[in-house]
């Protein structure tokens, strides 16, 4: 039996739609973010400056969050050793969950080794918990979402996007007896249009439904202390379970679930995602802490990052560019087929030392396919000045559409 063919076919077909991902080994310069260095296949090395990166504020090179990662790591060692059950709960631990659940107003956090695995896990889990469960899930949820949900078993509706008058069809539609729990992002971070809280909150109690927000794109950079969306529109009082990151805008790692203390214990008890797996590095939970502490803090650098991306969207527009309609931080330009998508990409790299990747199906839809940007405070004038040089010296050349592309 000739396995590796089976390998190799599925690979040429990705191949032959240009959707292959190329991974670019870059090595972040402390100190100089959104600079790094891309060390090519050849063996050589060049100067890039790192645009599709979610460290949306450049967290990962704060002085202070590295030095709390220092110290753990001096006192306590590298590793947990452990899963959270068998001696790898430690006080980082326990501080990290305590700082989360404040960020979100809840009694409780769980947090788990990525915000992928606590959706997951999560979402898998409650159907075992909550019997007859039906999941209203928006059609773009991220896929962590999805695996969660599907994983499950349970019923679910999807609802077109952002749609609530079909979420509201398809509850109503459903036994009025059965538990229900609505899944819905406050920032989708490939388009950067924002989830209907305040519409799904009222649906919720209407039809007596829990809510499940991700705000992994949303933690650290909005409301006035970083809780994110439902913090900024006052509604934390009305999501059920919040899912976030400590990979993006905190610049570490790892994932959470914040919540009421007995959902958080139930899931705690039942998960196996959350069970059967090695706990975080101690280093990492408390460097972890520290960044949110910091950033409850640090309203001068939210404004920064939104006006950051508020500049570079009109600089774009001025260029007649087929920029999507994004109110958020996300600054996403429109290309619509997958090479193309790719040699831009390729482009601004080797000629102009932008990174910025394609962003291809199954992340988007096929035909929308685009170069998605995450302006930041570290980047400065000049960087964005280069950028905008560089995009409008690209379209020209290869002649792509200007504003006649409707998105
Ligand atoms: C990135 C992402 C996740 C996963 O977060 P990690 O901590 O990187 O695993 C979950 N949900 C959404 C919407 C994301 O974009």
């Amino acid at each position: 039996m000739d396995y590796e063919h089976y390998f190799k076919d599925a690979l040429a077909s990705i191949k032959g739609e240009g959707r292959y991902r190329i991974f670019l080994d870059i090595r972040r310069e402390r100190g100089s973010f959104p600079k790094a260095t891309w060390h090519k296949d050849d063996g050589t090395q060049s100067e890039i400056s790192v645009w599709c990166g979610n460290d949306y504020l450049g967290m990962g090179q704060n002085e202070d969050v590295l030095a709390r990662m220092k110290e753990v790591a001096e006192v306590a060692g590298t590793g947990s050793g452990g899963t959270r059950n068998i001696s790898g709960t430690t006080i980082y631990h326990k501080e990290l969950e305590a700082e989360l659940s404040d960020l979100h107003g809840k009694d409780a956090a769980l947090v788990f080794s990525s915000a992928y695995i606590a959706n997951d896990a999560t979402l898998s889990v409650l159907p075992k918990l909550l019997p007859g469960l039906i999941i209203f899930s928006d059609e773009l949820n991220h896929a962590s979402m999805i695996e969660g949900v599907r994983r499950g078993k349970c019923e679910k509706r999807i609802w077109r996007h952002n749609d609530v008058e079909h979420l509201e069809e398809l509850l109503k539609a459903s036994d009025p007896e059965a538990p229900k729990l609505i899944a819905f992002e406050s920032v989708y971070s490939m388009d950067g249009d924002f989830g209907p809280l305040k519409e799904v909150v009222a649906l919720a109690k209407k039809y007596n439904a829990m809510t499940y927000l991700d705000e992994v794109h949303a933690v650290g950079l909005y409301g006035p202390r970083g809780g994110g969306v439902a913090e900024e529109l006052g509604l934390l009082d009305q999501i059920d379970i919040f899912n976030g990151t400590l990979g993006k805008a905190f610049g570490v790692f790892g994932g959470y679930i914040a919540a009421s203390r007995e959902i958080c214990d139930a899931v705690r008890s039942f998960a196996p995602g959350f069970i059967f797996t090695t706990s975080l590095p101690p280093a990492i939970a408390a460097a972890g802490a520290k960044s949110v502490r910091i950033l409850k803090n640090s309203p001068e650098l939210r404004q920064k990052h939104q006006e950051s991306a508020a500049y570079l969207k009109v600089r774009i527009r001025n260029l007649g560019l087929p920029l999507m309609e994004s109110p958020s931080h996300i600054v996403p330009l429109h290309v619509g087929d997958p090479k193309i998508c790719k040699r831009i990409s390729d482009m601004l790299l080797e000629e102009f030392g932008i990174y910025v990747q394609p962003i291809n199906y199954p992340t988007v839809p096929r035909g929308t396919e685009r170069l998605r940007f995450t302006p930041s405070p570290v980047h400065s004038e000049a960087d964005i000045a280069h950028l905008i040089h560089a995009l409008d010296s690209l379209w020209a050349r290869c002649e792509l559409n200007r504003a006649d592309i409707a998105v």
